[in-house]
């Protein structure tokens, strides 16, 4: 008999898989209907031997110390900051927009002074940001969003910006100085020996059972198993009933190149011309020393396998009657950015994992002791995470 039956080896599924074996003795089944592990973050090397992502680019940054320092048990990292170009008008500039974007842009060489005053004065008065649109253009002006925002969403997402919630563009921020890195988290680094490894490494425990190749539904009425994590997209779980929940899909077409070096950072986006919305060449994130190169092109398509959730309000409410429905689910808990419809990064699906663990922990020991009187959540991670850390570092 396994305690748990868990969809799902990405992120979601193998924190929950390591917690509950390594923190709580549980005895695990993990099945994925991917023939890996690691989910949308897997990577290989290719038939050239170069290490690539093959999702498509997966650059790992968090804020979270205790996010940080649980994945730490299971990987070195290498020290990584993300610079992204995008291809406009003819140039290669910074992205997010900052200083030297518009001074490139324009021929110009303000400072950032200047250039809060110049943001001032082509800014669009929007009384209420609420779409992807309104985020932009009440910070940029109308010409910088069809420059470098217009163009890439709808092809992203075969939507306007004005159709999108504005926490979709607002993950890409505009500054006045001349930081031209992606992120700005505390931790930004990358698996030294690839994602997968550090997957592995999760998984090694002898609770831990693992199958690949294999969709839950072959396996839910065969093994028997007391409770489910779930980590699949929330809509097939319950066959649709109120209709498919959207998620947009990618296609990726993965290149290697002749040559050392290809492009100048990481990533250049592709705003308005192409299909494609953006190329990533790998060895950036890696480190990797290699002849050749390898690239990744993402083409936007409808179909596919769920790679993001859509956020806009219709979507957000056929989630909530999914969400109703999971309720129904006693023995089931759904956790991941598909089962939750969140346009999740992998540190916070992390955090959601663990807060999920810490949840379970609490209960299986008021189980056993007696109410938790009142204990906080963060509380409940911090003691249930914490407790077999193998750094002797507080987790805060
Ligand atoms: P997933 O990784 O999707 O894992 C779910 C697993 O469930 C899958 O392996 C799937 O095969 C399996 N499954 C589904 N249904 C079944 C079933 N019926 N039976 C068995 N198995 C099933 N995040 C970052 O932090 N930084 C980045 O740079 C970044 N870049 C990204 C780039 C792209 C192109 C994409 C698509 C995502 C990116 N992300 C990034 C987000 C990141 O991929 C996710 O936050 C994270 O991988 C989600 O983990 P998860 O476990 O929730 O889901
Ligand atoms: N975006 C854009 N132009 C860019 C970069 C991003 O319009 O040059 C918008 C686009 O809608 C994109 C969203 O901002 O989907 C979020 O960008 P991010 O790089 O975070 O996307 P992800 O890496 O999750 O695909």
């Amino acid at each position: 008999m396994f305690d748990y039956l868990i969809v799902g080896a990405g992120f979601a599924g193998s924190v929950l898989a390591e917690r509950l074996a390594n923190g709580s003795g549980k005895r695990v089944l993990v099945c994925d209907k991917r023939p890996h592990i690691g989910g949308n973050a897997f990577d290989h090397y290719d038939d050239h031997g170069i290490l690539v992502h093959k999702y498509g680019p997966h650059i790992f940054h968090t804020s979270s110390d205790i996010v940080f320092d649980y994945l730490t048990r299971f990987t070195a990292w290498r020290p990584y900051e993300h610079r992204v170009l995008a291809s406009v008008d003819g140039q290669k500039v910074p992205v997010p927009i900052n200083l030297d974007t518009v001074n490139r842009l324009y021929g110009l060489s303000l400072t950032s002074f200047e250039l809060e005053a110049f943001f001032a004065k082509v800014a669009e008065h929007v009384e209420q940001v609420k779409t992807s649109e309104d985020v932009v253009v009440s910070k940029v002006g109308r010409e910088l969003y069809e420059k470098f925002f217009r163009g890439y969403t709808r092809k992203q997402w075969g939507l306007d910006p004005s159709e999108l919630d504005a926490s979709v563009t607002a993950r890409v921020p505009t500054r006045t100085n001349r930081d031209d890195r992606y992120f700005t988290d505390t931790h930004q680094a990358m698996p030294l020996h690839g994602y997968t490894r550090m997957f592995e490494r999760m998984l090694a425990h002898p609770n831990i059972k693992v199958v690949t190749n294999t969709d839950y539904r072959e396996l839910a009425d065969l093994v028997p198993w007391r409770e489910m994590i779930y980590t699949g997209p929330v809509d097939a779980y319950f066959d649709h009933v109120y209709g498919k929940l959207p998620y947009r899909s990618l296609e990726f077409r993965h290149e290697t190149l002749n040559t050392a070096r290809v492009q100048a950072v990481g990533t250049v986006n592709y705003p308005n011309d192409q299909a494609y919305t953006r190329i990533t060449e790998f060895k950036h994130l890696t480190g990797q020393e290699h002849a050749k190169t390898s690239v990744v092109y993402e083409y936007p398509r409808a179909e596919g396998d769920p790679y993001y959730p859509v956020p806009r309000p219709e979507n957000a409410a056929l989630y909530e009657k999914y969400r109703e429905l999971t309720k129904t689910q006693e023995r089931v808990h759904f956790v991941g950015r598909l089962a939750t419809y969140r346009y999740y990064n992998m540190d916070q699906v992390v955090a959601q994992a663990l807060k999920l663990y810490a949840e379970l922990a609490a209960r299986d020991d008021s189980d056993h002791e007696g109410a938790p009187n009142g204990r906080s959540i963060e509380h409940a991670v911090s003691r249930h995470v914490g407790r077999d850390r193998v750094h002797g570092q507080p987790s805060r």
